[in-house]
């Protein structure tokens, strides 16, 4: 059989169903379709970066990469009846958009012919499976969690050991850089720098978190300036890893000894499962507010503040080295994800879905799942979210995560010798010793943008609000 395989946020060899699959029953070409008319994300860096390695790998395996791009049922089509391809197989994705793209796959008039199989997305479980004794889909994390607890997590799936391809892909794929992935990112330097995309640089990763993290996981992972946290998110989210993969990996390294205890790291990864369940079971949160009441909420207007959060400018030092890390690196550690986040909707008063574009056009991890979940969990309109009139104090969070201040210092230099007493709070630092640091307010960093008292106060009127309404309509 002459099988297509469709690699997508999947970009590895090792436990991929589809490749898998089609490498049993007879010869391979692997495609990758880029979109067309896009701009360019630190996201697409990544997965840029990942293709030049899969290809590689595809390579020395005997199926070459083909790289086209398009809108993939036509390019799909064109390429099958062009090749003479017998079947098509894809691992499934459970976003919207990319829902939509399987669906016109499959209803495809020009592949009528061809054998086209879904196999499972990126996740430990399918979705169906979990539910609750009603039968419905889960809404509140813990159940869900100890639901997941009680299941096998099936064992990933080996690298083919060889392909063979039935086409010469060299005079067929289009060259990367030729293509809309690769251009105009205007940060690449600077992620090269703090990251290494692909599959094998993935197990690299999970084996310098296993010998040097997982074991402190609980006690480091909230202080940002600790490398305490796995630092796999990239590599999960472009699918260079296979959930299931790390799962086992985990579990073997419990059964070895090495790792006693890893159910805190194990439960963040039911987080990631959780998003993607939710995704699956409520496609439109990615712009729909889960309660209702949310839709109501009065946004504000903000141009200027929205700025000044993007550009790490709010006076408040934790929210702008997030927000300057953020832009550097394309990442930006959870606890201050969580504070920034916070800030935007609750201080500013903006909506959480300018800070989910935001990110998905900043985070090398973007992931539509996760990232819609963490902005409604913390606007606190998602189903198990941090109720809204919980406002993080971005000075007091600071104080608490970061203590000395070196996390602060690193990402706003223009504070990095400041005091420790003032570094969390620089306006309020006495004249001589802003002079003694080199910091003039208001010059080279500013005053915060908002009153903590008075955006608090702002914040908890428009709840009281949305709710006031939602008590009086019941
Ligand atoms: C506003 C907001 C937006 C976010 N956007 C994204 C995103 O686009 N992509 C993304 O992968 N994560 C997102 N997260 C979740 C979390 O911040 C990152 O997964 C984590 O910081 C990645 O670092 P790590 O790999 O070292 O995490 P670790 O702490 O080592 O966790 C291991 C893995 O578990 C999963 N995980 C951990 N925490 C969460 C969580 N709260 N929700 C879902 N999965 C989790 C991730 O896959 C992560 O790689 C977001 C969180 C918030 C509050």
């Amino acid at each position: 059989m002459k099988t297509i395989v469709w690699f997508r946020n999947d970009l590895r060899l090792h436990d991929h169903p589809a490749l898998h699959e089609a490498a049993t029953c007879g010869q391979v070409v692997p495609i990758y379709i880029v979109p067309e008319t896009k701009t360019p994300t630190a996201s697409d860096w990544w997965i840029s970066e990942s293709l030049e390695h899969l290809k590689e790998q595809l390579e020395k395996l005997g199926a070459p990469l083909v790289i086209l791009q398009g809108e993939p049922a036509l390019v799909l089509t064109e390429f099958a009846f062009r090749h003479g391809a017998d079947s098509l197989f894809f691992n499934g994705q459970v976003d919207p958009i990319s829902r939509r793209e399987e669906t016109s796959l499959l209803e495809a008039e020009g592949l009528s012919g061809i054998d086209i199989r879904r196999f499972e997305p990126n996740m430990l479980l399918d979705p169906s499976i979990l539910k609750t004794g009603a039968g419905h889909p889960y809404k509140v994390f813990g159940a869900f969690w100890k639901s997941l607890q009680q299941q096998t997590i099936p064992w990933p799936l080996p690298v083919p050991t060889s392909l063979t391809s039935w086409i010469d892909s060299d005079a067929t794929s289009i060259l990367l850089e030729e293509t809309d992935l690769r251009s105009s990112i205007k940060w690449d330097t600077s992620l090269q720098e703090a990251w290494t995309p692909g599959e094998f640089a993935s197990f690299n990763q999970w084996v310098h978190f296993k010998d040097n993290g997982i074991n402190s996981y609980v006690r480091r992972r909230d202080f940002p300036a600790i490398d305490g946290t796995s630092r796999l998110s990239g590599y999960l989210a472009s699918g260079n890893m296979s959930i299931r993969a790390l799962w086992h990996a985990v579990r073997r390294a419990q059964s070895e000894g090495e790792v006693p205890q890893p159910e805190p790291f194990l439960r963040q990864l039911a987080w990631r499962e959780f998003a993607y369940y939710q995704l699956m079971h409520f496609p439109d949160i990615t712009e729909r507010p889960l309660r209702s009441e949310f839709l109501q909420f009065a946004w504000r207007e903000d141009p200027e503040g929205l700025l000044a959060w993007k550009e790490g400018r709010t006076g408040f030092p934790l929210v702008d080295a997030g927000m300057r890390e953020l832009w550097s690196t394309g990442t930006i550690h959870n606890r201050v994800r969580m504070v920034v986040a916070s800030f935007l909707i609750k201080h500013l008063l903006i909506d959480w879905r300018i800070g989910a574009e935001w990110f998905r056009e900043t985070l090398v991890d973007y992931d539509v799942a996760n990232n819609t979940l963490g902005w409604q969990w913390v606007a606190g309109s998602g189903f198990d979210a941090a109720p809204y009139f919980r406002i993080f104090n971005p000075t007091a969070q600071s104080k608490k995560f970061d203590a000395d201040g070196t996390y602060i210092r690193k990402w706003v230099p223009e504070l990095a010798t400041l005091p420790k007493p003032f570094i969390h709070e620089p306006h309020l630092a006495p004249e001589d010793v802003l002079t003694e640091a080199g910091v003039l307010i208001d010059k080279t960093y500013p005053s915060p943008i908002v009153d903590h008292s008075t955006a608090r106060t702002r914040a908890l009127d428009a709840y009281a609000f949305i709710k006031g309404k939602k008590e009086g309509s019941s």
